[in-house]
């Protein structure tokens, strides 16, 4: 078990941790096919928040075998059992990418990007969903990162190097920024980790410091949209609330992978959590605030329209998807 104090100033016990038990989340590109995912009807969808206005723009759906080490603490056949439960495939699971747009006043922050055309086949798409919503890639004013993981950051940059929101300030959290930034413990990393090392450096090496901002989890980055610090599933992993005239919206981005397994079980381990167990923590922390107080969620990897309430479920909690 790591503290809070080691995350935060990414103590060598922190990153020997890490590096352990981490590898870059889309290694199983690989992997044997089951047939195009069924995403071609999902695009973006729009809500009213108070004053302001949510876009989801999905950027596409990645399938992968359902394999023993998806989820590392629990066995394959409960798993099976609790996605047959619900009259979803057990061989294989599709994991939706979806980014978020705030439309408040005359600012456009965008949470996460997606992966532009440096991802498989079956992403890349929120370009277009943000423009079938109505929306220029330069209407963008603020990027804000969760975390440094590909399907997250990769859409910053497209394949040729070019910025894809090009008016857009980047804000980052400063502690994910320190962890993958430290070159030193990108050359003491195990091979499989290194890629993603690699893709850190591809995006954010090179921007200017108006380019790039860093803040400390917690702050406010505009008005009504607050940082919340959910270290686990990467070392600075963090959330966005969004309030509006009482009414409120959590963008848990990568607080659990598909809802249906974790949501339903806080307690089993996604096999990209890099920190299991404060993972685990900051997801019973994030779940709790948000159903006392009454806010919508939307998460990176729920499936579409990717935003909904959260109710309490026997041990664990129901993702509920806005109809
Ligand atoms: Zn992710």
């Amino acid at each position: 078990m790591i503290s809070r104090r080691d995350l935060l100033i990414g103590g060598g016990a922190a990153a020997a941790t890490y590096a352990a038990t981490s590898f870059f989340p889309l290694i199983a590109q690989n992997a044997p096919s089951f047939g195009a995912p069924s995403v071609v009807q999902v695009g973006f969808r729009k809500q009213k928040l108070g004053d302001m206005e949510i876009v989801a723009l999905n950027d596409g759906v990645l399938r992968r075998p359902l394999a023993a080490e998806f989820v590392k603490n629990a066995p394959l056949d409960q798993v099976q059992a609790l996605l047959k439960s619900q009259n979803l495939p057990t061989e294989y699971i599709d994991i939706p990418f979806t980014a978020f747009l705030i439309v408040a006043g005359n600012r456009r922050i965008l949470m996460d990007t997606g992966f532009a055309d440096n991802g498989p086949a079956t992403t890349g798409r929120l370009m277009a969903n943000l423009n079938a919503a109505g929306f220029k890639a330069e209407d963008i004013d603020t990027v804000v990162i969760s975390h440094y993981h590909g399907d997250h950051i990769n859409g910053v940059r497209n394949k040729a190097g070019q910025l894809v929101f090009p008016k857009a300030k980047i804000m980052v959290p400063a502690p994910e920024h320190a962890f993958w930034m430290d070159d030193a413990r990108m050359n003491a990393a195990p091979e499989a980790m290194k890629g993603a090392f690699g893709a850190v450096r591809r995006v954010f090496t090179g921007l200017s410091a108006d380019q790039l901002t860093q803040f400390q989890p917690g702050a406010e980055i505009a008005p009504g949209i607050t940082s919340v610090a959910a270290f686990g599933h990467t070392p600075g992993h963090t959330l966005f609330t969004v309030q509006s005239k009482g009414e409120k919206f959590a963008f848990v981005a990568d607080l659990t992978n598909i809802p249906q397994l974790f949501a339903r079980n806080p307690d089993w381990a996604v096999q990209f959590d890099m920190d299991a167990d404060a993972a685990r923590a900051s997801r019973r922390k994030v779940f709790e605030m948000i159903v006392n107080e009454k806010m919508m969620a939307g998460g990176y990897h729920f499936p579409f329209p990717a935003f909904g309430k959260i109710e309490p479920l026997g041990t664990g909690y129901d993702f509920k998807p806005v109809a």
